[in-house]
């Protein structure tokens, strides 16, 4: 199976609250209903797919966008899928954010399709991120407060004139970096190990006291530190990147590891996935965020492929020695010099092409997302 490098799909989402009155409430439920039920019979082929054929009172674009839905939800083959939750989304001709004036307009049919607008919350972090390409509006209900999800897509910058950067993450050292001419070291292993070994410990006495809350506390307590490590780290292997002219960065895809003995240091990856899929999420968000791309490549061999003729040795703690040519190097820079070329196998690189990914699935997670990737069908009409 031969499969490129996944690009990480860079559609963040910026979450706006917004204030609807009562009646505008009892509209935008009835229109999320409306749509919902739409979206429902299209993918069941119970319904033309032509707008002007469609009934149901709903303003046009929106009747368009429930289209895209559920070609988008037959494309998958996911045919007896029957939508629940009420929702309404908007595409990107027929909404409009103002950040200045702190409103969210958008079509709601009421007797006739009419444009409402809503106070909003928008903070300068949400102003910056709106310069972006904006993408399809999602209108939602969450315990009781409403909010405005805009997709925001965020465009590659040019990478064939930069540089690509290898990143290897482990847990003796967090992340090593290679680019074209520079290693960088980041994180710090030891320190991780030691916040680690405290919680666990803790949690162990909390255990035999039978403290069930103060061991829930003591989890989140854990986690929201590494996160915060996490964040950290990202932010600084970023901001290396963007001061060495970094135009794209190449991660393992670590989703399709299969636990096996033999591959004892994937598996030590294995038990701290969940840090590692954090650590390269807001990688690369904040990459994408400065416009460089990021991929993911097959992690098979990666620490072992000897960087001058291409075969495979096994490091011995940091160590490695190759045994066909005598090269000898640190492990992990080996490891993100070989994810930067992404190297294969017997001195193959820089074709990512061919580098294979086992297991590999693309990012693509909701039927926003989708929908918002596969805006193919153009809405001309800006019903209003
Ligand atoms: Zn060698």
């Amino acid at each position: 199976m031969e499969i490129q490098p996944i690009k990480i799909e860079m559609k963040l989402t910026l979450k706006i609250r917004i204030f609807p009155k009562k009646a505008e409430i009892k509209l935008i439920q009835d229109q999320s209903n409306k749509y919902i039920s739409l979206v429902n019979r299209l993918i069941q082929n119970k319904q033309s797919f032509k707008v002007k054929e469609i009934k149901d009172t709903l303003p046009s674009a929106v009747k368009a966008q429930a289209i895209i839905d559920a070609i988008s939800i037959r494309r998958k083959k996911q045919r007896n899928v029957v939508l629940k939750k009420p929702v309404y989304f908007i595409n990107n001709q027929n909404y409009k954010i103002d950040a200045e004036k702190q409103t969210v307009s958008f079509p709601l049919w009421d007797g006739k399709c009419k444009r409402f607008t809503f106070d909003a919350l928008i903070t300068d972090k949400d102003r910056e991120m709106l310069k972006n390409k904006q993408g399809i509006l999602r209108v939602v209900q969450k315990s009781g407060k409403w909010y405005a999800q805009v997709a925001i897509e965020i465009r590659e910058g040019k990478s064939e004139d930069l540089g690509i950067m290898g990143i290897d993450l482990g847990l003796k050292i967090p992340a090593v970096v290679s680019t074209k001419d520079k290693v960088g070291f980041f994180g710090n292993g030891r320190m991780n190990k030691y916040i680690r070994r405290r919680y666990n410990s803790r949690r162990k006495k909390l255990g035999k006291a039978k403290k069930l809350n103060d061991i829930k506390n003591s989890k989140d307590k854990e986690s929201r530190v590494m996160r915060d490590i996490n964040h950290k780290i990202s932010r600084q292997i970023v901001n290396f990147a963007k001061v060495e002219k970094v135009g794209k960065i190449r991660m393992e895809d670590l989703s399709g590891i299969r636990q096996t003995t033999k591959t004892s240091r994937k598996n030590a990856k294995a038990l701290h996935r969940w840090n590692f899929y954090q650590l390269q999420n807001f990688i690369g968000y904040k990459a994408t965020l400065l416009g460089i791309g990021v991929e993911r490549i097959n992690p098979q061999y990666t620490s072992q492929i000897c960087l001058i003729c291409g075969s495979i040795n096994k490091a011995i703690d940091r160590k490695y020695v190759c045994s066909s040519c005598g090269f000898v190097g640190h492990r992990d820079i080996i490891a993100s010099k070989n994810i930067r070329d992404c190297r294969t196998v017997n001195g193959g690189v820089g074709n990512p092409e061919n580098h294979s990914a086992i297991g590999a699935k693309c990012s693509a997670n909701g039927r926003a997302d989708d929908t918002a990737l596969n805006l193919t069908l153009k809405v001309e009409e800006n019903s209003c």
